[in-house]
């Protein structure tokens, strides 16, 4: 890296960061977001910083992490329209109650904790679709695993 080629990785740096924090993953992408941050401001002014070459080296960590991330890059309209092809393949796009066929589908964390188990164990969550009939209000889900979508 040279003097004349940091403003070019800086603005790629910046682009790379904004794509990052539009991501809903939070806790995923924040790391990586703070590490980029650094390593942007480090790059703008050199002769302030001490310690170029770690930050390159934590932003290239976090960012490997954040990749390695299943759920990363992951966006909710996406991951609804495949649900409902999911649902259409399974013979299951309509409501289980009253037959309507316009449902409301959303992509949730079930949180559920095994019993009997010790109440203080920290919960599990589980991916799911979250479908509601728009007529009756009825309620199911879906594992989204065994749907096929994760
Ligand atoms: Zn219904």
């Amino acid at each position: 890296m040279t003097p004349e080629n940091a403003p070019g990785l800086i603005e790629r740096l910046a682009e790379l960061d904004t794509r990052i924090a539009q991501q809903p993953q939070l806790s995923a992408t924040r790391p990586a977001t703070i590490a980029v941050r650094n390593l942007i401001v480090s790059l703008r002014r050199p002769d302030l910083s001490s310690g170029l070459a770690d930050e390159l080296e934590a932003a290239i960590d976090a960012l490997s992490e954040l990749l390695a991330d299943t759920t990363f890059g992951i966006e909710s309209d996406d991951l609804r329209t495949r649900i409902a092809a999911a649902l259409h393949r399974h013979n299951a796009h309509s409501c289980t109650v009253c037959r309507y066929a316009d449902l409301a589908i959303d992509s949730v964390y079930l949180i559920t904790r095994p019993f009997p188990s010790d109440p203080a164990l920290a919960p599990v969550q589980v991916p799911a679709a979250s479908v509601v009939c728009k007529r009756c209000g009825a309620m199911r889900m879906h594992d989204l695993a065994v749907l096929g979508e994760l």
